[in-house]
This record gives structure tokens, sequence and C-alpha cells, in this order.
């Protein structure tokens, strides 16, 4: 695609809408080629195209543009990020994630856990236990991908369709190659690839959810309705420990209302799950029950986004402590890039949740001030 295809320009010709358009369903077209071809016998597949899709969302620039390329190191730890809680016991079992021996990442990864001696540890506490052993983690898993999904995602049959992202190594490559100093380690995103990763996240991340989800019932011989929730669902209880000191930060308040929370807190994902999996301190906000109740899965109005990233920003130093004293992650620069990925590609007539069952519209140049200017 041209440049002309990702110009911001307001009124931009409709030939060039037109363009964009047929662009992301050819993209969108191929994606789902790529996904319905047979050859994988893992969840590898899902996980490489999961991990690329969050990591241009979470590494959006300023205006919230995609990143041209991204690294395999840094798609290892997202991989590692996505796998970690999927190794926890479904009915008393390890999910099977190969047809036949156990995917290697997910024995990597329990093994690690076990080591640690702490089964169901979160992935900040991890890294803090064992530095060490948790960098030659990534490391293996990173030589997994490179040495086998990542040349073979875009195959179809027994052809190569580019179309995604371009890497300077087949799958004959060697570990010694991979170890060396001058391991070429981009994934660099053909045109506009990386802009239709993040475009297109809200549609291909439940999709390849739900295929990734079907795929472990077939190995394991399950109903893949409960298995969704099980591999992807937002960790409830997981966080609610983070309920108290953050509603400290809050002077006892609702983020959202501003009433004073009584009885039930809720720990409330400032952008939703569904929308992003960001478990990071920064996107976490307290609410009462009915605002957490009303705002379910909704995107948060500009006056709120006005104030969560007022809070990130001049409650940073409490907020690093909270992440320590929890062993909690804590990346606002990853949460900030979330939220402008999403935020700054709205179209002008989305209706954004404000209070109870009120919506408003799209406040655009609040927006970009609010998340643009802050860094
Ligand atoms: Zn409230």
């Amino acid at each position: 695609m041209s440049s002309a295809g990702r110009s911001q320009l307001p009124g931009g010709s409709t030939e060039r809408s037109a363009d964009r358009t047929s662009g992301a369903s050819e993209f969108a077209e191929r994606l789902l080629t790529v996904l319905a071809d047979g050859a994988f016998t893992s969840t590898y597949k899902y996980a490489v195209l999961l991990g690329l899709v969050d990591l241009c969302v979470e590494q959006s620039t300023r205006t919230g543009g995609a990143p041209t390329s991204v690294t395999t190191r840094q798609l290892a730890e997202r991989i590692l990020e996505l796998y970690w809680p999927q190794v926890r016991l479904f009915d008393e079992r390890l999910l099977q994630q190969n047809s036949g021996n156990q995917a290697a990442i997910l024995t990597k990864i329990l093994r690690f856990q076990n080591q640690v001696g702490e089964p169901g540890i979160s992935v900040a506490r991890a890294r803090h236990l064992a530095p060490d052993e948790f960098a030659r983690l990534v490391r293996d898993i990173e030589w997994t991908l490179v040495e086998m999904p990542l040349p073979k995602l875009q195959r179809v049959g027994s052809e190569q369709v580019h179309f995604l992202y371009r890497i300077n190594w087949s799958d004959d490559i060697r570990r010694s190659t991979f170890m060396s100093r001058d391991f070429d380690n981009a994934i660099r995103f053909i045109g506009n690839a990386g802009e239709d990763l993040v475009r297109l996240a809200p549609f291909v991340r439940p999709l390849v959810q739900r295929e990734w989800s079907g795929l472990v019932g077939r190995f394991n011989g399950l109903a893949e309705a409960r298995l969704e929730q099980f591999l992807f669902g937002a960790p409830r209880e997981a966080i609610a420990h983070l309920a108290e000191p953050l509603l400290q930060l809050q002077g006892g308040n609702c983020f959202y209302c501003g009433r004073r929370v009584r009885q039930r807190r809720e720990v409330d994902h400032f952008v939703p799950w569904s929308r992003h999996p960001d478990n990071g301190l920064d996107n976490l906000v307290v609410t009462d029950a009915a605002c957490n109740n009303a705002k379910r899965d909704h995107l948060a109005a500009a006056e709120h986004v006005e104030r969560w990233a007022e809070r990130n920003q001049q409650r940073e130093v409490e907020l690093a402590q909270i992440a320590d004293v929890k062993q909690w992650s804590h990346r606002p620069r990853r949460t900030l890039s979330v939220a402008r990925s999403i935020y700054l590609r709205l179209p002008a007539d989305a209706r954004l949740w404000q209070i109870q069952r009120e919506f408003v519209a799209v406040d655009a140049p609040r927006l970009r001030s609010v998340l643009g200017a802050a860094s």
C-alpha cells in the first residue's frame, strides 16, 4: 500500500478511504487463510498472531501509529505472558497444546514455575525472584519461535504468502546462528501490516482466541465452552489484592463517579480486558459495584481518560511502590501506548461510556491532547 493509505489528513478523498478499506479486507482475507491452514500441530500459530497484535498495540508512536518492526525477543516475552496462566490446571490436568508431546514452550514455563516453587506466581514476581533463570527462559522461548512458527506462519499449503512480516532467516536456521552476535532479530511488518493488525485487533483477538480454544479442546477431548474463559479470561481474583492500595490513591472514592466506596469495591481494567489484556497497575482503577457494572467492556469517555492519565503521571512514584510491594507489573509506557492505539483511532461517531447508562461522543481534540501530550 502507498504511504497515502496511512495519511491521517482530515477529509481525505473518498478514493483514498475506499483504497484503505479494500486493503484492510484483503489483509483480513489473508489472515483468515493463514488461520485456516492446517499445517500447525500446536497452538503456536495463534500465539504468534496474538503476540504480534499485542506488540503493535503496545508499541504505538505518540500519535498512536503502529511500529514498523518488533524483535523476536519482544515477541518471546509477550508469548511467555500469553502462555503463562495457561499452565495452571484445568479440571486437575495440564492442557495439551500440541498434537503429540506437549508444546515445548508450555513445558519450559511449567518447569520454570516449579523451580521457583510457586505455581500460579505472577510474571513480575517470577522475574524478580529468579532474574537469571527468567532471562534464560525468555531466550529459550525466543529460539523456539525463531526455529519454528515464525518461518512457517505465512505458509499456505506449500506456498509462502508474505503479507504480514519479513524475517532474515528460514526454517533451516541453526541454533548457533541464532546465538551469534550478528543474528538479525527484527520482524519487519510489510507495508501497512502493523497498522492493519492494530485496526483489526478488536476482531482478530476474539477470532484467534476462539480458534485457539477450539484446537486445545480437540487436543484434550474437551468442549470449548469453558476453555476460552480459562485460557484468556480476565484473572479477577488475581487482581483483587490490589484494590486496597489503589483505592487509597483515589482517596477512598470510586474512580468514575467520585462517591465514597463503601461496600463492594471492584478493580476495573480502565482499557477493557476484552479490548486489550493489560493487567499492569497503570491500567487498573477501583470502582464501586454500580459503576463497574455499568461500564462493562465499554471504553470510558475523555474526561475519565484525562483523570486516568493524570493519576498515572502524578502518582507514578506511589504506583511504582505498590508494584514493588505487591510484585505486580507496572509498565506505564506500555499501558499509555495501548490507550493511544485504541483511543486515537476511534471513529468520530463512536460512543464512550460516561456514567450509568450515559454515553458521549468522542472528544478527539481532548483525547489527542491528553494522550499525545503525555509522554
Ligand atoms: Zn462509581
